[in-house]
């Protein structure tokens, strides 16, 4: 139990945030310490070695070597300057012949650090030049020494002579200053370390927060919202995004609600009405004609039912992907003549004159069936709501890249603010007085016609004035232009 809560702990975001912070301030206080320590040891060796060459030159006007290959120093003894420079000269020094015999040394030179061999000695006076080496002594302390030829004055002879400086000061300087970072690094990893765990909670405490409010949205109060926390920030972006995401499902969620509401209410208004009729029948008939007629009106109730169902299921099935659309290349012209031609004599019976306007041959990648069902819908509204006298026109025309059929009826038209609404499921514009006798519809029919054209790839459109008509406009994507769809459809339409 603790492993797993320890294994949460270290997955947490504060918990990485804060070893990221450990692990850069870590890596960038070593890489300091490393290369800090580098220079400060190549730049205090620097400064022995230009020591070192300024003792040598100071040597040169100090040591004279004779005929009897006596070297000898002249320097006034009571002059503290002079005598402290020869002294410092001095300090680790040796002297020797042109074959490598010590002549004049240190203590330093000869028990410490050990004369130069003759091999050397001579190697340094056949080549003419200065030379530099580091050597160690018996207690591995370094030294720079450097060594070169002076000659005697009287035969221009050549002598050996070496003199150096002890780097061991140079190296306290370097290990007292590894020692300081060596305590200041695990500080500053620590400091780091604390910042970094201060900050990542500072900057993930309005997550907690957000996490909470979100916690209290629940299918029953989706209409709280994650109050916004001004800033401007990324969070901010997040809570927006999250606002209006719980937005959308409220809205979802309401036509669900609305859905089965309005399902129930359109099932028990037929349930209803075919219980009264049975009752009629089972209480009040006195004769065969009057237990015909009460089984008549139950039998077109029991139709009217099924009928809700049967679109229900089929616009479910069809909401939900189930209903594949067969496409197929097809004729729309002939298709909509077709249709016209089935609502020639309703058309007729409703006194509402029925025109067409069609291109001769208009192709279309569609599937008919679900063509004819919205061409019939449309028609069938347009007829149903326009009264006697009134008048339906059919058209279809190329509007690359669409192609629009329209239905336009000199109908009722419809109140303004019905419009929105009026591709949802079961909605209808109440009974007006100037309709009072009209067939009551489903309020599925928009739905379909809603669907079809969007399973097309296209989109449908009303507009209407009421007391004048109404115009239903579908766009479908004519062929050519079939695989731009998706970037060209017309925004914000049924
Ligand atoms: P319904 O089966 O009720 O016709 P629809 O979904 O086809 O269902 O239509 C929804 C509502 O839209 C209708 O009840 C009607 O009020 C309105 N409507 C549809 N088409 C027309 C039209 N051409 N003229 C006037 N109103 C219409």
């Amino acid at each position: 139990m603790r492993f797993r809560s320890a294994r949460r702990f270290s997955r947490g975001l504060r918990f990485r945030l804060t070893a990221s912070y450990a692990v850069f301030f870590a890596v960038v206080l070593i890489a300091v310490a490393v290369l800090s320590k580098g220079r400060l040891e190549s730049s205090l060796d620097d400064q022995t070695r230009l020591t070192v060459e300024q003792q040598w030159a100071a040597m040169k006007g100090y040591l004279r070597i004779q005929g009897d290959r006596q070297p000898r120093w002249f320097f006034d003894r009571n002059d503290p300057d002079e005598s402290y420079i020869v002294e410092q000269i001095r300090r680790v020094y040796m002297l020797a012949s042109a074959d490598g015999a010590p002549l004049q040394w240190s203590t330093v030179y000869r028990e410490d650090l050990g004369f130069d061999s003759p091999a050397d000695i001579r190697r340094v006076l056949a080549s003419g030049r200065p030379s530099w080496a580091l050597r160690q002594d018996r207690r591995k302390q370094p030294y720079l020494i450097r060594a070169g030829l002076v000659y005697d004055e009287e035969h221009r002879r050549p002598y050996y002579v070496a003199i150096g400086r002890s780097l061991a000061p140079n190296r306290a300087i370097v290990r007292g200053y590894t020692w300081i970072f060596a305590g200041i690094i695990p500080l500053g990893i620590f400091c780091g370390s604390l910042m970094g765990w201060v900050a990542a909670g500072r900057a993930l405490a309005p997550v907690k927060e957000v996490a909470r409010a979100a916690q209290r949205i629940s299918g029953s109060n989706l209409s709280l919202r994650i109050p916004s926390r001004e800033a401007g920030d990324e969070l901010d972006y997040l809570i927006e995004t999250f606002n209006r995401m719980i937005e959308r499902l409220e809205r979802n969620f309401q036509q669900i609600r609305q859905f089965s509401t309005d399902v129930s209410h359109e099932l028990r208004t037929p349930i209803t009405a075919i219980r009264g009729q049975l009752e009629v029948a089972l209480f009040n008939a006195q004769n065969t004609e009057q237990y015909r007629e009460a089984a008549l009106n139950a039998l077109q109730d029991t139709e009217r039912l099924s009928q809700i169902v049967r679109a229900l299921l089929l616009l479910s099935r069809a909401e939900s992907g189930q209903l594949a659309l067969q496409r197929a290349r097809l004729d729309v012209a002939a298709v909509v003549r077709d249709v016209v031609e089935q609502f020639g004599i309703p058309a007729e019976a409703a006194g509402v004159r029925l025109s067409t306007s069609l291109p001769s041959h208009c192709e279309v990648t569609a599937d008919r069936v679900q063509i004819e069902r919205m061409v019939a819908n449309l028609l069938s509204n347009a007829v149903k709501y326009t009264p006697s006298g009134g008048e339906v026109r059919v058209s279809l025309r190329r509007m690359p890249p669409w192609i629009e059929l329209a239905v336009e009826d000199t109908g009722c038209g419809i109140p303004p603010q019905h419009l929105p609404h009026i591709f949802e499921r079961f909605h209808r514009v109440p009974e007006s007085a100037s309709q009072p006798n009209r067939e009551k519809g489903l309020g599925l029919g928009l739905s379909f016609v809603s669907w079809i054209a969007k399973a097309h790839g296209g989109s449908v459109q009303v507009a209407s004035v009421p007391g004048r008509g109404s115009r239903f406009s579908v766009l479908l994507p004519a062929p050519a232009a079939l695989s731009q769809t998706a970037a060209a459809q017309p925004a914000a339409k049924r």
